[in-house]
């Protein structure tokens, strides 16, 4: 951390990682391309500097939520494919055509809108969610049966992508993956022929028959394991760290932090790290969660705070655990997937968690 270490927390993220993780999952295709989701900010590593580093690596399509996100990212990606996952929404359709997004259709009375649209102001691409199991976003099958019935409901509009989305992906086991494949290749058949995109990071490992014409690959892009229970293929991206502002020696029957929820025992040393749950250290890591402190393991002890955690750092030599010395939080051993398990939660949340408190530093070619 430099000399202009002022702020609370420093959130490194590595630029090459995530372009050679975008390769590495590249190579798991068979003749799939290769596109990336970069919806809520790049999963919050902030996308308008994800995205162009993705697209150095070659990406061409993607992916985010919103309408706003498209916008933000197009001067970012001048010549890229962005897809809005939550389609269009009365009203926005004269914002999709002016900065050339492509609204991935959720219903019969969005693709209706967008055909007419397209009807009287010239052709505009789309793609088209089929819902295979997720009941969330997306035709069902009675709807696909009325397009398949009317195709003219599709004029105005050039199909470029029927898109859905697996409900258990990252368990290889599970027949629900059968099932949505199977879902969509029936509603593929009733279609006008598109290119096809069901995989996202952790479909890409079900294999070839998983991948169609386009995967969108997120979290695995930024690190987090696609293949939980097996080792991670992918290369960690993220390292947050902290410093200590205040380090004190403390005894029985002393008390830290709210709720007076961890009790000393014997005599420690306890620092005090500039982190805390505004900063998105989610505040379930209280009195569980673990830190690395020159080459060392420190417990989280007592209660995350706002702004605040304390540490155990009774271990680590006296010339170490010092004001200002900087305490890892995550990267290195500690994994967004590791402190993601010792939270109760995923990766994705950890990420998209760390907030726009932190110091950012990019890390890589382009940063
Ligand atoms: C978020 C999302 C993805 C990316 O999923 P990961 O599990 O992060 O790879 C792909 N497709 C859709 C529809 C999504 O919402």
């Amino acid at each position: 951390m430099g000399a202009d270490g002022g702020a609370g927390a420093l959130l490194t993220i590595d630029l090459d990682a995530i372009a050679e993780n975008y390769r590495r999952l590249r190579a798991r295709l068979t003749r799939a391309v290769c596109g990336a989701a970069i919806k809520a900010d790049a999963y919050g590593l902030g996308a308008v500097r994800v995205g162009p580093a993705l697209a150095r690596a070659g990406c061409r399509d993607f992916f985010v939520a919103h309408l706003d996100e498209g916008v933000a990212l197009r001067p970012r990606l001048p010549d890229a494919t962005i897809h809005v996952l939550n389609g269009v929404l009365p009203g926005e359709e004269g914002e999709f055509a002016a900065h050339s997004l492509i609204p991935v259709l959720n219903s019969l009375p969005q693709l209706d809108r967008w055909s007419k649209w397209g009807r009287e102001r010239g052709v505009r691409p789309a793609a088209l969610h089929i819902d295979t199991g997720m009941s969330r976003l997306g035709l069902e099958e009675p709807d696909v049966a009325v397009l398949a019935d009317d195709p003219s409901r599709l004029d105005g509009i050039d199909l470029r992508l029927t898109v859905s989305h697996l409900a258990c992906a990252e368990e290889p086991e599970n027949p629900m993956n059968l099932v949505q494949r199977a879902a969509f290749e029936r509603a593929r058949a009733r279609l006008p022929r598109a290119g096809a995109s069901l995989a996202n990071s952790s479909g890409i490992f079900l294999g070839p028959d998983y991948q169609f014409d386009l995967a969108r690959p997120g979290a695995a892009l930024y690190g987090v394991n696609p293949t939980p229970g097996q080792p991670n293929p992918m290369l960690p991206v993220v390292r947050l760290e902290g410093r200590i502002i205040q380090v004190r020696d403390i005894d029985h029957p002393r008390t830290v932090g709210y709720g007076a929820a961890h009790s000393i025992r014997r005599r420690s040393k306890i620092a005090t790290v500039a982190i805390g749950y505004a900063d998105g250290y989610l505040r379930s890591l209280s009195g569980r969660g673990l830190c690395r402190l020159a080459g060392l393991e420190v417990p989280i002890v007592g209660r995350v705070s706002m702004d605040l955690i304390t540490i155990d750092v009774t271990d680590v030599p006296a010339n170490q655990a010092i004001e200002g010395a900087v305490v890892e939080a995550i990267g290195g051993q500690h994994t967004v997937d590791d402190v993601a398990e010792t939270a109760g939660t995923n990766g994705y949340e950890i990420l998209t968690s760390l907030g726009p408190r932190y110091r950012r530093r990019y890390t890589g070619a382009g940063a």
